[in-house]
């Protein structure tokens, strides 16, 4: 796509942009009185405009029924759980049966991977990537000790290669069939969260099978924001948040996939709580367990409603939209942001910015991190004062992700005039 350095070029495609109305769905944080120009969205998405209203209905309904609002809600909590896997299901690329939201996804994690990490005395490694979130290496590390393993020595970590700012595909490929027989696990995260690298899950999950390894990926970076094909894949499980992307308030309601073959495989043990029991049984109270044959057998609680009420107006936004639609408008977002930089470190004569994210738009997401070469605290500083909210990760890196629902043209050219004025 040719881009330009104007603000009419700008607005122009903002004009063309079939999406460019769901920005309004949106609440915008101010700066200096001003709707602030939103690049957090990997980090807190916006809060759709319905969330409020969704929460008050089910708070009118707590107030009027009382316990009775598990059945008489307008939305009954008995089976809340019920209508999200459609509006998940094409997010993830699942069947309806393989999503269900649910949970956290720290805990979400440690619960599949009682399933799904099962080691044995020659067969206990777990690949993950370098720079991986550190909650899920703590969870990782923790796993391998809780089955007496050393997570020194089992838990393994491919990085980049010397000089290089993310990590090739291939080299991961090489590395499960390196560890071949002592492999029990590929759990990585599908994108980045700090690299904004998307990783070739399909490639991944069909070499780690291939291995006789189990693969399983970290969806906080890719729900909502890439397109993902879980089931096509074969991926063996997955969790998400559904605060980042999934524009669904902090700490909220989270979601995991489970992929069919594994429904009903008596062999896998799981940890169980009532909501995994089958809906039909579940208000009798009986001793025996009854799981349903779905991933929602990995349910333990009740479902939270009122973050759940969130998430629903949040999911319902994607379904409209669609995520075909949101991918090809994120990657024109997103290919912009990136010829913005290239223009400053040209105009600049330097690399004032080196970006550490792939720029193949097959490779990465919307998000763009930059490494700022010099004063980046004080760019970061002065983008927020003039109205631009970033993510600053010490030492110097700063995060952006134009995206596709609430972002436009306009606010990435906004950033590189405002960046420019401050770095040139
Ligand atoms: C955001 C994020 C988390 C956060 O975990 P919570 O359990 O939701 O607090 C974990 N892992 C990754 C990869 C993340 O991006």
């Amino acid at each position: 796509m040719h881009f330009e350095f104007s603000e009419e070029f700008a607005v122009s495609q903002d004009q063309y942009d079939t999406l460019a109305a769901y920005r309004n769905r949106f609440h915008f944080p101010l700066i200096h009185g001003k709707k602030a120009i939103y690049f957090t969205g990997n980090s807190l998405g916006l809060q759709p405009d319905k969330a409020e209203e969704y929460i008050l209905q089910e708070m009118e309904d707590w107030k009027k029924f009382g316990v009775e609002g598990h059945f008489q809600a307008k939305n009954p909590w008995f089976s809340y759980h019920e209508p999200f896997a459609k509006l998940l299901a094409p997010i993830v690329g699942a069947k309806e049966s393989e999503v269900v939201a649910m949970g956290s996804l720290t805990n979400n994690l440690h619960l599949l991977m009682v399933s799904f990490y099962r080691p044995t005395s020659t067969r206990y490694k777990i690949l993950s990537e370098q720079k991986a979130f550190p909650s899920d290496l703590y969870a990782l590390d923790s796993q391998a000790r809780f089955h007496g393993f050393d997570p020194k020595d089992a838990v393994v970590e491919i990085g980049p290669r010397e000089g290089e700012t993310y990590i090739r595909n291939d080299d991961v490929i090489a590395k499960i069939q390196e560890l071949g027989d002592s492999l029990a696990l590929v759990m990585m995260g599908g994108v980045n969260f700090y690299t904004g690298q998307l990783f070739d899950m399909g490639k991944i999950t069909e070499v780690g099978h291939s291995n006789g390894a189990v693969v399983g990926f970290d969806l906080a970076h890719a729900a909502g924001n890439v397109s993902l094909q879980l089931n096509a894949w074969k991926v063996d499980f997955a969790a998400w948040c559904s605060y980042k992307y999934l524009n669904s308030g902090p700490g909220s309601v989270a979601g995991i996939y489970v992929y069919e073959k594994h429904h009903t495989d008596g062999s896998l043990p799981r940890l169980n709580g009532w909501w995994g029991n089958k809906a039909d049984s579940r208000f009798k109270m009986e001793r025996s367990f009854r799981a349903f044959e779905t991933a929602e057998a990995w349910q333990l609680s009740n479902a939270p409603v009122f973050s759940m009420a969130i998430h629903r107006a949040s999911l319902e936004i994607f379904n409209e939209a669609g995520m075909d639609a949101l991918v090809e408008k994120s990657r024109k977002l997103s290919g912009y942001t990136h010829t913005v930089i290239e223009k400053i470190n040209a105009d600049a004569g330097e690399e004032l910015i080196q970006v550490i994210t792939p720029t193949d738009q097959h490779e990465r997401g919307c998000q763009v991190s930059m490494v700022m070469k010099k004063n980046g605290r004080m760019v970061f500083d002065a983008l927020l004062k003039n109205g631009i909210l970033t993510d600053w990760r010490e030492p110097d890196v700063i995060r952006i992700a134009p995206v596709p629902l609430y972002n436009s043209f306009k606010d990435v050219f906004d950033f590189y005039s405002t960046l420019r004025k401050i770095l040139l």
